[in-house]
């Protein structure tokens, strides 16, 4: 039997020195001043458990891991016709490159590229008053953390700095892939990036993924097949042009964001989160890939023995 603290600590002690190899996002302030030598680490499993090691209680901004609950909330308000907007082919250009979105007409190629992450939220600036205040609704009730929040300051440097994505958003306007005033959707897309959680609030959120679909109480967050196609688009982009790197290291569904956070789903045992702030070249947590590769390596030994 494995012993998951145990193993948590190992990991912890193997990964953190790689965070010297990477460099902090340094685009906004609010990001540059992040301490490069936080590390955290929290496992949420099946049977209720969490396990934690390191700063896993400390809340940093998770930046493009937000895309994957925005992809959730756009399953349940709009099913399969999300599709119509935006793709679910892997890409090998960096997260915020356009080059792709000419080629293909307006119709970003998935939901975890900037441009594809953007066509999500226009649709949810379309069906929600505040559709930032929802992704945080959706966070606070699969993470059990009533307080978890934006936090402003990250909101206000991503505005500002928005040059990319408004390109994105007013190309896909031009396509007649955009409904809303572009400003509208890049408020609340930079806001739903600032949202700040720990690793145990992203090990427990993530988990009803693990589990096809149900959160803790049994409720249906996405239908068992909505669930397993979201892991299918983690694993096939989920790290941008990395991912198919990522999927021969750590082998399982694993989502980055330039904030140091990554998740990985373990199918039927749970979900682990990790947090280093110092990036690789495409914008990954370079100890947090490392952690969470470790982590599968001993966890599905567990279960496939
Ligand atoms: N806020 C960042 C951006 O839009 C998110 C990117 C990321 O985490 N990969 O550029």
């Amino acid at each position: 039997m494995l012993d998951i603290q145990e193993c948590l600590e190992r990991v912890t002690q193997q990964a953190r020195g790689l965070a010297r190899q990477g460099r902090v996002a340094s685009y906004i302030p609010a990001l540059r001043h992040v301490d490069p030598d936080g590390f955290g680490l929290a496992v949420a499993t099946l049977d209720g458990r969490v396990y934690e090691s390191g700063d896993s209680r400390v809340a940093f901004s998770i930046q493009s891991i937000s895309k994957l609950f925005s992809l959730v909330l756009a399953y349940q308000v709009a099913g399969d016709s999300l599709w119509e907007r935006v793709g679910r082919l892997p890409s090998s250009n960096q997260f915020n490159s356009l080059i792709e979105l000419e080629l293909g007409s307006g119709k970003p190629r998935n939901p975890f590229l900037n441009p594809g992450a953007l066509a999500i939220a226009d649709l949810l600036v379309s069906r929600y008053t505040q559709m930032e205040g929802a992704i945080v609704q959706l966070l606070r009730e699969l993470s059990g953390n009533p307080g978890l929040d934006y936090d402003l300051q990250v909101a206000g440097g991503e505005f500002e700095g928005a040059h990319r994505n408004k390109a994105a958003a007013h190309l896909m306007k031009s396509f007649g892939n955009f409904s809303n005033p572009v400003d509208d959707v890049i408020r609340a897309y930079c806001a739903q990036c600032a949202i700040a959680c720990s690793c145990r609030d992203l090990a427990l959120a993530a988990l009803f993924l693990a589990n096809g679909g149900a959160d803790r109480g049994g409720k249906l967050v996405l239908e068992a097949r909505q669930a397993q196609q979201v892991c299918a688009l983690m694993m096939s982009s989920g790290t941008y042009e990395a991912s198919g790197e990522t999927a021969f290291t750590v082998g399982l569904p694993t989502k980055s964001g330039v904030g140091g956070g990554v998740v990985t789903v373990v199918p039927r045992f749970g979900a682990v989160c990790a947090w280093s702030p110092p990036l690789d070249g495409s914008g990954s947590s370079v100890a947090g890939l490392k952690a969470v590769e470790l982590l599968a390596i001993a966890m599905q030994k567990t279960v496939f023995g």
